[in-house]
């Protein structure tokens, strides 16, 4: 079978979560070529395994070595693995202990790796069965992730229309990406678990001092994103995840090209950042876990 045929074949076990987004209508898995909702709206199945599912076409300012080097800085690197494990221990303690089966969607996916890296800790430390749906506004993401990982539902999609049924999933992974607090109230199960990862005040604290000449700009605060996360869930916990990364050089490269505010850094900073052989990074996240209210 061919990439588009499998994905289609693995959709298709979970077709009930998909709403057209363009009626709203309820959706099915065609000749393992395309999803069709009841008024015959079609989408096709991409050779690569994904499916775009935007009614109309949006201009993503992510480019594809954007997410190229997210995934080299994520898999080469180890570069998020202390958060990824944080996670899953999460997802086990709050949802899964009591499920077999447990379905989870990341917003705002990107490349993909770390719904693979989650799903794949989950189902070898814990033994559950996870089904796993990335969507992102970005095809370039997208055609990314669905390249690199097999078995799971990839889709290009809009977070304040997401294509899904009401109440379809176990847990919502957010990180490090924008929130949709309706749709993610509308999307997920009842008893179910929003993760939003944000940063913490020294996150790439490194970058941002070469970056930045004010220091105002050199630390982050994270305080309206927590506000407003307790205003639309109930935090029901929460972790700080910090660590220091020895980079090299290809690594470096890859950190400053996945990084959104080195773009608009003066080039000789940035180039003076880039021309270590190896340098100190830090990671600082926090974890918010929030149930329905
Ligand atoms: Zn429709």
């Amino acid at each position: 079978m061919n990439k588009r045929t499998l994905a289609a074949e693995y959709a298709s076990h979970s077709e009930a979560i998909f709403k057209c987004p363009v009626c709203n209508s309820s959706m099915r898995v065609f000749e393992l070529k395309n999803l069709i909702c009841s008024n015959n709206h079609t989408f096709d199945f991409s050779k690569q395994g994904y499916i775009n599912l935007m009614s109309h076409p949006v201009k993503s300012m992510y480019n594809r070595s954007l997410f190229q080097a997210r995934r080299k800085l994520i898999t080469e690197a180890g570069f998020f693995e202390p958060l990824i494990q944080a996670i899953a221990e999460m997802i086990y303690k709050h949802a899964a202990i009591e499920r077999e089966s447990l379905s989870l969607i990341d917003t705002g996916c990107g490349e993909g790796s770390h719904l693979f890296n989650i799903c794949e800790s989950i189902r070898s430390k814990y033994q559950k069965t996870v089904t796993g749906v990335g969507i992102d506004i970005s095809k370039e993401g997208i055609l990314e992730a669905s390249k690199s990982y097999a078995n799971k539902i990839w889709t290009v999609g809009d977070l304040a229309n997401t294509p899904f049924m009401n109440e379809q999933f176990d847990v919502i992974l957010n990180i490090l990406s924008p929130s949709n607090y309706n749709e993610f109230n509308r999307v997920l199960k009842a008893d179910g678990l929003l993760i939003k990862v944000v940063p913490q005040t020294s996150y790439l604290k490194e970058l941002r001092e070469i970056i930045f000449n004010q220091p105002e700009k050199q630390s982050y605060s994270n305080t309206d994103t927590v506000v407003r996360f307790n205003e639309n869930f109930q935090m029901v916990d929460n972790s700080r995840i910090s660590y220091t990364l020895l980079l090299d050089k290809l690594s470096i490269q890859s950190l400053v090209e996945m990084t959104p505010l080195s773009w608009e850094a003066p080039k000789e900073q940035v180039k003076s950042f880039l021309d270590e052989d190896t340098t100190q990074i830090t990671v600082d996240l926090e974890i918010l876990i929030g149930k329905k209210r």
